[in-house]
């Protein structure tokens, strides 16, 4: 570990004796490349109130961006800033990579478009970040080409013809809102990567029926809950059917379904529920709620604005199981 830090020291410093632009952007990277995702994050990246973003309060996202497999499922429920995490990995590809090629899809031209201006165009414009790169060789709604590293997305839509998406090679694609995007489809969008040597992928969305896209896609990932010990009882609780959400949801904050003691969220761990042998593991699922987020749990306001949701009768039970929890219903 410490011969390995001596190295990237001496490689950065030997770049900054060049004292030209393009060896400060080279020895930039290479400490971008050695530094954990959240981390660069925490330093580089602003959120869309304006604030540089902070991951104390979304615990759980932290191994996500510093181990991102090769084949990534994100099965959220609504207000995970899921869109946030997707535009940050996306930029922060770009910047690390060299000619390294993204392709964003989500099912609507709309939603495109709005990622695109609100998201991923926010990022960019943090200062910080703004201040190490030297522009674009292409920056529109639909295609952004870096200066400094030539590494591109484009981004596109596609619900149920991929017509769309011929054409362009890439390395990563990224599926966005995918419960809203054929199963069938999927592999006609793959064969965008048939000659790369990376073949990433991201699944992100809510889920909706249990035959869904999404739900079809977490039946075959190795599932990982968070889950969260009770001091009560010693109970492990996961957001999941088995565990009765609903009972987790209670009026003085996120519970104990065996006894209704009060949970501590941030002291969660990720548990997978379909364990496979790592030569088996194809697709690793996350699954993101809002009650676990201790963003949500731990601010009092949004704990209300939860717990109403739950007991509220103008949500059915199937809409509380997928905007909620983040779980398939079968109505
Ligand atoms: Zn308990």
């Amino acid at each position: 570990m410490l011969y390995c830090m001596t190295n990237i020291i001496g490689k950065v410093s030997d770049l900054l004796k060049r004292k030209d632009q393009k060896a400060s952007f080279l020895a930039r990277q290479w400490l971008l490349l050695n530094t954990p995702l959240s981390k660069i994050i925490e330093l580089y990246l602003y959120d869309n109130e304006g604030h540089i973003q902070n991951l104390e309060k979304f615990q759980m996202m932290r191994p996500i961006y510093d181990q991102i497999p090769r084949r990534l499922l994100l099965k959220c429920s609504r207000k995970t800033l899921k869109s946030t995490l997707l535009s940050n990995i996306i930029t922060l590809n770009m910047v690390r990579y060299n000619h390294y090629k993204m392709l964003y899809v989500a099912p609507q031209e709309l939603s495109t478009k709005y990622f695109s201006n609100n998201y991923l165009n926010v990022r960019f414009e943090s200062p910080p970040l703004k201040k190490i790169l030297h522009g674009f060789i292409k920056n529109d709604v639909f295609e952004k080409i870096l200066n400094a590293t030539n590494s591109s997305v484009i981004l596109r839509y596609c619900k149920e013809d991929a017509s769309r998406i011929r054409g362009p090679a890439t390395d990563h694609n990224i599926h966005d809102e995918i419960q809203d995007i054929l199963f069938d489809v999927l592999p006609i969008i793959k064969e965008t990567m048939a000659l790369s040597p990376f073949k990433r992928e991201i699944f992100a969305g809510t889920p909706l029926t249990t035959d869904n896209t999404i739900n079809v896609l977490w039946k075959t990932s190795n599932q990982l809950e968070w889950a969260m010990k009770c001091e009560s009882c010693n109970h492990w609780n996961t957001l999941t059917e088995d565990n009765e959400p609903l009972k987790m949801v209670q009026k003085e904050g996120l519970s104990c379904s065996k006894c209704a003691g009060l949970l501590d969220s941030s002291k969660g761990i990720w548990v997978e529920f379909n364990p496979q042998k790592e030569e088996d593991r194809d697709l690793v699922g996350f699954h993101l709620a809002q009650p676990i987020l201790t963003h949500f749990n731990q601010d009092p306001k949004e704990w209300k604005e939860i717990y109403k949701k739950v007991t509220n009768t103008n949500y059915n039970i199937g809409q509380i199981y997928n905007e909620v929890f983040g779980l398939a219903y079968d109505v």
